[in-house]
């Protein structure tokens, strides 16, 4: 099962990602994970994506392509993945059908959630690291964060078009409850290649 999960920050992707990666028994990928962790690394790629992350916008298509492919090259990904957060521009949507050849997507699902719930679900995840003494994200905070809605609508959203005109598009509304949005991702890509598992614990 190869599927592909879209939404504007707060959405609740890596949630849900992880989530399914569980129940599917497949690795989440995720560029930002990918991107933060080569930033505390220190390494050529974290040197070039640190200072556009903090501002919010995306990092160049380049360095994101190489750090996917790679990624969906090794052992672990051959029966599928979750790609949590890529693509994020049709550039980017274009090179993973390269990449991806034969192997094609089974789906791709959008979470939508408005915007008002997604301040709020950003501005309570800083405000709850902060308190409990964690780490609070370099870009979650008000400046960074409406960059980042931009980026979203401008460069991500045309996707949803990119892939519904590939019938491969599902939307899923994002503003239930955690588990209740699982039950949805799993209903859509239940029987896609007959190996998802109805199951939620
Ligand atoms: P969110 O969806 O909440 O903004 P992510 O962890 O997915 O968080 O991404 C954090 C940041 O990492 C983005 O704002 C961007 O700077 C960078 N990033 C992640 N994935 C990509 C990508 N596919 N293309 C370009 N930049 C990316």
């Amino acid at each position: 099962m190869r599927l592909v999960l879209l939404g504007p920050p707060g959405a609740g992707k890596g949630t849900q990602a992880y989530k399914l990666s569980q129940i599917l028994a497949i690795p989440q990928l995720s560029t930002g994970d990918m991107l933060r962790a080569a930033v505390s690394e220190g390494n050529a790629i974290g040197r070039q994506a640190a200072e556009i992350m903090q501002r919010g916008e995306l990092v160049p298509d380049r360095l994101v392509v190489g750090l996917i492919a790679d990624r969906i090259a090794r052992p672990d990904a051959a029966r599928g993945f979750i790609l949590d957060g890529f693509p994020r521009t049709v550039a980017q949507a274009q090179s993973l059908d390269d990449v991806l050849d034969v192997h094609e997507l089974n789906c791709v699902l959008e979470l939508k959630v408005d915007e008002q719930h997604l301040l709020d679900r950003i501005l309570g995840r800083a405000m709850q690291a902060r308190e409990s003494g964690e780490a609070v994200r370099a870009d979650d905070n008000q400046e960074a964060l409406s960059v980042r809605l931009t980026a979203y609508a401008n460069q991500t959203r045309p996707l949803t078009d990119y892939y519904a005109a590939k019938g491969l598009l599902r939307t899923i509304d994002a503003s239930l409850p955690i588990d209740r949005v699982t039950a949805a991702l799993i209903d859509a890509v239940e029987g896609l290649d007959g190996k998802a598992s109805a199951t939620i614990e």
